[in-house]
């Protein structure tokens, strides 16, 4: 079932390298679209994915990919799509009028992925493309919906800006302004988002990553010092999260990025008492060999409060490798 995303209008995220533009990402699918436009449903679990991305008016952006096995044909893909539209304009009454590869879209993904762009009309209308990725064996389906009067001038730049697959076993996963790399390997198990508060946690078995932003970072550090420091934000998060950072035993560093003052986590799992009783008792039983890492900073640029904290294997450094390609701010 798709994630309902649809969040409270809240404080606006700031684009992610491009003013105007934002960086949306998910299960390796990333897409630049308008940054006033936000992802309203997502789904993908293994093989298949799907992601709807709304903008503040009636136009939004469908994506849905497939991984494929065996040799695939796309003109007969995009056969079946066909179909399907045409049983519901049948069903709900509405003439449908298809075109392939109509002229004014031009080209919009590279030959070797054999795309054939298309649009269709009938109670909505919308312009499309379909392709296959040799690489990643993602068979995608990517179009811009909207009513019949909208404005679908920018469907050739948003389809061509889409990439199915991450680069170099990193996957972009990108959300109201915040954009992160995660190691492929990593899925997400969760996503919470309310005004103000974004958190996403990755799981690759007992490894995990979690990252968290706040906003308003001046209104919910206020007091102490004005200047932003490492100190504040910490202690900040430390209190917050007591229950989650007791579980761990763990010294904080401070360490200059990015023109930020960031406090660094690094520690292991503390055995609870119970635990560690039990695991006397048993002898051949195997210890999960678990670190944990964290960053945690204040970004006056956007004015938001960043956490990213990593339960990873011992002697690993992926949390590290995400914190370091990591971009609070452009
Ligand atoms: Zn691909
Ligand atoms: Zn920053």
């Amino acid at each position: 079932m798709p994630a309902n995303l649809q969040k409270k209008r809240g404080a606006k995220s700031p684009p992610a390298g491009d003013p105007g533009w934002t960086m949306v990402g998910w299960q390796g699918v990333s897409v630049r679209v308008p940054e006033e436009w936000s992802p309203v449903s997502v789904s993908g679990e293994g093989e298949a994915g799907y992601l709807r991305i709304a903008s503040p008016d009636t136009r939004s952006l469908e994506i849905k990919w497939e991984e494929t096995k065996g040799s695939v044909s796309v003109p007969d893909a995009l056969e079946r799509y066909f179909k399907k539209l045409k049983r519901t304009a049948k069903k709900t009454r509405h003439d449908l009028r298809i075109r392939e590869r109509p002229k004014h879209l031009g080209s919009l993904r590279p030959p070797n992925q054999a795309p054939i762009s298309y649009s269709w009309e009938a109670d909505r209308r919308a312009l499309g493309v379909i392709w296959h990725c040799g690489e990643c064996r993602r068979l995608v389906i990517a179009e811009l919906v909207g009513m019949l009067e909208d404005d679908l001038s920018l469907a050739a730049e948003i389809l061509k800006s889409i990439h199915e697959h991450g680069e170099g076993g990193w996957n972009t996963w990108g959300l109201y302004g915040l954009a992160v790399d995660v190691p492929a390997e990593f899925r997400i198990e969760s996503q919470q988002l309310t005004t103000g508060y974004l958190k996403l946690t990755f799981r690759h078995r007992a490894q995990m990553l979690v990252v968290e932003r706040w906003g308003l970072a001046n209104v919910v550090l206020k007091g102490g010092s004005s200047e932003a420091s490492p100190e504040r934000a910490w202690r900040w998060f430390a209190a917050r999260e007591a229950a989650r950072l007791s579980r761990y035993r763990y010294r904080a560093n401070e360490l200059a990025w990015r023109g930020h003052r960031v406090s660094c986590l690094e520690g292991r799992e503390r055995l609870l008492p119970g635990i560690a009783r039990a695991v006397q008792s048993l002898t051949r039983l195997s210890l999960p060999a678990l670190q944990f890492r964290g960053y945690v900073w204040e970004c006056p640029e956007t004015n938001k409060i960043l956490a990213l904290t990593g339960q990873e294997k011992r002697g690993s450094d992926i949390t590290r490798r995400v914190f370091e390609r990591f971009a609070c701010h452009s």
